[in-house]
C-alpha cells in the first residue's frame, strides 16, 4: 500500500462520517417534519439533528487535527488534504511537506524520510 492509498482510505472514512452527519442534520430538519407532519420543535427532530451535528463536527475536527498523519513522519496533513477532493487525495499533492517523502512510495517499505538537519 502506498502512502496515497493509505491517506485515501482515511479520507473516505472521514468524509463518510461527514456525509452521515449531513444526512442526519438535513434529514432531521427537513425530512422528519415532512414524514411525521410535525413542527421543528418535536423531540424526534432533536433526537436526529443533535447526533448529526455531533457526528459532523467530530469528524471534521478529527480529520483536521488527528486522522491525516503522514505515514512516515507523522506530520499533520489535515489542513492540506481536506482542502480539495472528497473521496481521494488531491493528485497534485505529491510529497509530504514535512519530510519530503513521495506519497506514492510504499508504506513500510523504502519510503524512509530524510531527517532534517539540526
Ligand atoms: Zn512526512
Amino acid at each position: 500500500m502506498t502512502g496515497r492509498e493509505y491517506l485515501n482510505r482515511r479520507k473516505r472514512w472521514v468524509f463518510g462520517g461527514v456525509a452521515v452527519g449531513i444526512v442526519l442534520l438535513v434529514g432531521g430538519l427537513v425530512g422528519l417534519p415532512l414524514l411525521v407532519g410535525a413542527g421543528l420543535d418535536t423531540p424526534a427532530v432533536s433526537a436526529v439533528v443533535v447526533p448529526g451535528v455531533v457526528v459532523f463536527v467530530a469528524t471534521v475536527v478529527a480529520g483536521q487535527k488527528f486522522l491525516f498523519r503522514c505515514p512516515w513522519c507523522r506530520g499533520n496533513l489535515g489542513a492540506l488534504l481536506t482542502q480539495k477532493g472528497v473521496w481521494r487525495t488531491d493528485p497534485r499533492v505529491r510529497f509530504c511537506p514535512y519530510c519530503g517523502t513521495d506519497l506514492d512510495d510504499p508504506v513500510g517499505g523504502g519510503g524512509d524520510w530524510d531527517a532534517p538537519v539540526e
